[in-house]
């Protein structure tokens, strides 16, 4: 298998990928912005609203990291469950809206049952996830575990939606984890994955060609004192397969009405695919 531009064995990949993120970790929140000079934060945004979770969902983040899509899920159930609350109270009890901010604010549960799962392979990565929860007071409906894609710590038929994000292309057999996402998601669960994809605009594609190779590992380098894990970062994208190929994957998983939409020229996609 690869490992970058280098071939490795599948044993050794594995083992690989673990040191990068360990070695990435602390600085992998800054490097996010300054790489992709803040956008995956619109990615992510939009991977949320295509998502578009109500409150109670029971969602999987699978290679969460430090939990960028969880801490976004949970803002957006909370969003969406005071939106339902506050109309359920107006029309039931007649409240004023002052009255019923009031009431709001002593209620317990604000996600209306929701929870999110982070599982990533990484410790350190974890590490620094479970700290920004902390920080941002994030107290309930949010669990960390330490597990891997291919073979998840989960019963089947458990959760509404799987997420992966940025995650997939560093796993070694990216089938054997479709497989495990189908298998943990309930029927009518739905999979949704953010990816580094291929870009489809000549132009955007030279210009993303000389910022990822010249640019990248340089910022890499300076920022983080870690060339070789922002080379592979780079050349793990490249080699992840295209739209259509991996839209076929995830249909050979089991998934159904498959789908993916392109962001920014095909720089990243997010491919939806169902359980039914
Ligand atoms: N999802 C987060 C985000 O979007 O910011 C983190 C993405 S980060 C680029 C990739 C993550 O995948 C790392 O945290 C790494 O530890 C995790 N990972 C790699 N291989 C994995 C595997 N086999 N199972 C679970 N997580 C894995």
């Amino acid at each position: 298998t690869h490992f970058g531009f280098e071939t490795v064995s599948e044993e050794e990949k594995g083992g690989k990928v673990y040191q990068v993120f360990e070695s990435v970790a602390k600085n992998y929140d800054v490097m996010n912005d300054m790489m992709s000079l803040g956008i995956h934060r619109i990615w992510k945004d939009l991977l949320l609203w295509k998502m578009h979770p109500f409150p109670g969902t029971q969602l999987l983040d699978v290679a969460g990291g430090t939990g960028d899509i969880a801490f976004r899920f949970l803002n957006y159930v909370q969003g969406q469950h005071q939106i339902k609350q506050k109309r359920q109270l107006r029309a039931q009890q007649n409240l004023s809206w002052e009255e019923i901010a009031q009431k709001y604010q002593n209620e317990e549960d604000s996600l209306g049952g929701s929870q999110v799962m982070v599982c990533d392979i990484n410790k350190e990565m974890l590490k620094i996830g479970r700290q920004k929860a902390c920080a941002r007071g994030y107290k309930t409906g949010l669990a960390w575990i330490l597990g891997d894609a291919e073979e998840l710590p989960f019963d089947d038929d458990k959760f509404d939606v799987y997420t992966i994000a940025f995650g997939i292309r560093n796993v070694t057999h990216i089938d054997q984890a479709l497989q495990e996402a189908h298998r943990v998601l309930k029927p009518g669960g739905r999979f949704l994955c953010l990816e580094f994809s291929q870009v489809n605009n000549p132009l955007v594609s030279r210009l993303y060609d000389l910022y990822s190779f010249q640019v990248i590992p340089v910022l890499g380098e300076v920022i983080a004192g870690d060339w070789k894990s922002y080379q592979y970062l780079v050349e793990s994208i490249r080699q992840f397969p295209s739209q259509e190929e991996f839209k076929e994957m995830i249909e050979d998983a089991g998934f159904q009405k498959v789908t993916y939409e392109n962001l920014t020229s095909g720089i990243v996609a997010i491919h939806s695919g169902f359980k039914l």
